[in-house]
């Protein structure tokens, strides 16, 4: 089996990682195996796509040309500073450049114990690597930056939760692994010489391009903020825009490159709700849907703060061009969002009142408990044939709660040129019919448990096409009744 890894990570200094290997498992086998994107990272599917593969994809055989490394990091979870976590059961195997010029991490997340597990067993139960396999492609097919799932692979071994559970291995690909909480981890321990070698490591890995590669060492660290400010901007109007509920916005689940990651206790919204939250742990509702913006903003401060070493040697200075920079996010991500929130409308210019009209239709979709995904599909026919608008009227309590909307939202479109068949079609390509709905990710991993992988093969297939009508397969796209309802979502560690 051939990786053609080429592992710029494990070249840096030894206080970035543990070297360890993946702990052997029982009995590998592969529940599936993703061979779009193995194709994508210059992978052959069908050589992975076998008893050999699932050895590597489990842990037990560790390809030629890998490094496998646990990396470093500290964080803030739910506010309070770590300044030690790491990959307590993720091991780096390696880097590889995809077909489209791109390097990505391969992992193995539930390989075995590393020097960073803390109490922690460093395995993962089969549910939640199918949940992030499911979520993390669907995310993936939404548009929306993400780590991706390559492989499953169940172990033959079981895990002690508060059950015995089927213990399995995700095989995640990842722009990279750097965390707002790996440059904490140096921070907190005063290296300035590791900040300087992370922020140019990360700003030719993952923002070459907008800097043209310049290594001007004190703007480095500034450049960096600036990009990450505007990736996590224009990451979180996404989630907002699809309905997702991220659960776990720590910083050492905050990506340097963007990417939504950690899919442990996230949900999608079903009826909207801005204070909705999933996560059994998120007492506080600190992680809210409509919080999100606000705890990147948060994050993205605690980046900052790890920065001022480097952005300029006069604390003041420092702390004055950090904060100029942070400053600018509400506006940043105001832009992202409101681009998100025109698509979403079928909106093609920009105006100032569209701000408004957004706002004006959130509280009212909050107010009667309309579905998220299933309004904005449906507002996709209206956009062409207003005598749809009567059904998109019957999603609310009240329908003149809706009615009174249309009047202004139908005089907006036509300030724009545009057919209306072709807005419609425009809208359907940001507008999904099928999300991955709670319920139906949590009938699915109790069929897998059960041993009929089915479904989950099912959910996995839909998804991967999420703005296409797929008329045999409604029930996925339908909202839960009453009894399926999920109300809390757990982290599965
Ligand atoms: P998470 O909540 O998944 O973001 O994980 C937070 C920290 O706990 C990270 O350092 C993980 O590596 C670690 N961790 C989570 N689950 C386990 C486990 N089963 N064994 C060892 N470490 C774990
Ligand atoms: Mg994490």
């Amino acid at each position: 089996m051939t990786f053609a890894f080429d592992n710029t990570y494990a070249r840096l200094p030894e206080r970035f990682y543990a070297r360890i290997a993946p702990t052997k498992v029982r009995e590998p086998r592969l529940v599936t195996m993703n061979h779009p994107l193995a194709e994508l990272l210059g992978l052959d599917p069908a050589q992975l796509d076998s008893a050999d593969g699932a050895q590597i994809l489990a842990g037990n055989v560790v390809p030629e040309g890998a490094a496998a490394i646990a990396l470093a990091y500290a964080g803030h979870q739910f506010g309070g500073f770590v300044p030690q976590l790491g990959d307590g059961r993720a091991i780096l195997l390696g880097e590889v450049v995809g077909v489209d010029s791109r390097r990505r991490d391969i992992q193995l997340k539930g390989a075995g114990r590393t020097p960073f597990s803390r109490g922690g067993d460093g395995r993962a139960a089969l549910g939640p690597v199918l949940r992030e396999y499911i979520v993390s492609e669907a995310m993936a097919a939404l548009g929306v930056p993400t780590t991706r799932a390559l492989a499953a692979a169940t172990t033959g071994e079981s895990v002690v939760r508060e059950e015995l559970l089927p213990g399995a291995v995700l095989t995640r690909v990842a722009a990279s692994h750097i965390r707002v909480g790996t440059f904490q981890f140096f921070a907190a321990r005063d290296d300035r010489e590791a900040l300087a070698i992370l922020t140019a490591y990360a700003l030719a890995r993952h923002y070459a391009r907008e800097t043209g590669g310049s290594a001007n060492s004190e703007n480095d660290a500034l450049q960096l903020l600036e990009r990450v400010l505007e990736a996590q901007a224009s990451l979180v109007a996404r989630w907002l825009g699809v309905g997702f509920v991220h659960g776990v916005m720590n910083t050492d689940n905050t990506s340097i490159a963007g990417e939504t990651i950690d899919y442990g206790p996230c949900a999608f919204l079903d009826e909207y709700d801005p204070a909705k939250k999933f996560s059994s742990i998120d007492h506080g509702g600190r992680y809210a849907f409509a919080n999100q913006p606000r705890m990147a903003h948060w994050n993205l401060a605690r980046f900052a703060d790890t920065l001022l070493p480097l952005i300029s040697e006069d604390d003041g200075k420092a702390i004055r061009l950090a904060t100029e920079r942070l400053e600018r996010f509400p506006a940043i991500f105001d832009a992202a969002y409101t681009g998100v929130m025109r698509a979403k409308l079928g909106l093609m210019r920009e105006e100032e009142n569209d701000r408004a009209l957004v706002a004006d239709l959130l509280q009212r979709l909050a107010s009667s408990g309309v579905d998220h995904t299933v309004f904005f599909r449906a507002l996709c026919v209206a956009a062409e044939d207003p005598s749809a608008d009567a059904h998109v009227a019957s999603l609310f309590e009240e329908p003149p709660t809706f009615r009174t909307w249309t009047e202004s939202w139908r005089r907006r479109l036509l300030n724009d040129e545009i057919t209306p068949a072709a807005r419609a079609s425009a809208m359907r390509r940001v507008n999904p019919a099928f999300i991955p709905r709670n319920h139906r990710v949590e009938q699915a991993i109790v069929a897998a448990i059960g041993g009929d992988f089915e479904p989950f093969e099912t959910m996995v297939r839909v998804l991967a096409r999420p703005f296409d009508d797929q008329p045999e397969f409604t029930y996925l796209a339908k909202p839960p009744l009453p009894e399926e309802r999920v109300r809390a979502t757990f982290c599965g560690t």
